[in-house]
């Protein structure tokens, strides 16, 4: 059995929710998106989105520990033993230490990074384009200084590690799909 862990980074807007949920379809294997975990519990209004609303809703991160709980639980559940794709985590070095550390333990290694990659420019009239609750101009700014100051540094760290893979998110849909497509199988 094929085993594909994948860890998708980017900034905002650059495709890799839309990317990553294609991907785990055709692979049959979970698409574990951060935000969208948020978002559903803000919705149910449950202890975890309660105390991730005012963050995820102004766009600054909302602290590790939540976050690291949730997907401590999730990567604990028997439909991740064919794979993953994480969208969305780690967002910051600390993060990804947790994360590396968590892998091991579970015996969960091998992944590999993705770096979608889009221009400002591109990213920001995607996301007006988009509408969520968090996609107004000044929140999207914000979210991408958040990206530039606390993410983008890992694109060194997984680089460092030998396990990034960058890819031109500044392209169709269709044509990041069929070269993310060649990245699995290769
Ligand atoms: P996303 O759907 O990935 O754009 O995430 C939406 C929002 O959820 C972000 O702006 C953050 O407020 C929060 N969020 C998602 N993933 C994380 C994470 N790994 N660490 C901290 N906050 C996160």
């Amino acid at each position: 059995m094929t085993v594909t862990r994948l860890i998708f980074l980017g900034p905002p807007g650059s495709g890799k929710g839309t990317q990553a949920q294609i991907l785990a379809e055709d692979l049959n294997i979970p698409h574990i998106s951060t935000g969208e975990i948020l978002r559903q519990a803000m919705q149910e209004q449950t202890p975890l989105g309660i105390k991730a609303q005012s963050y995820v809703n102004s766009g600054d991160l909302v602290p590790d520990q939540l976050v690291q709980d949730l997907v401590q639980e999730r990567l604990s559940q028997p439909d991740v033993k064919s794979g993953w794709i994480l969208d969305g985590f780690p967002r910051k070095v600390t993060q990804a230490v947790f994360l590396e550390k968590l892998l091991a333990e579970m015996n969960q290694g091998g992944e590999r990074v993705i770096n979608l990659d889009a221009p400002d420019d591109v990213v920001v009239a995607r996301l007006l384009d988009r509408g969520r609750k968090d996609d107004t101009e000044a929140v999207i700014r914000h979210r991408l200084d958040v990206y530039r100051a606390e993410t983008a540094p890992l694109i060194d760290y997984y680089g460092d590690r030998q396990k990034l893979l960058t890819v031109n998110g500044d392209q169709s849909q269709e044509e990041v799909t069929h070269e993310l497509q060649k990245i699995v199988t290769s």
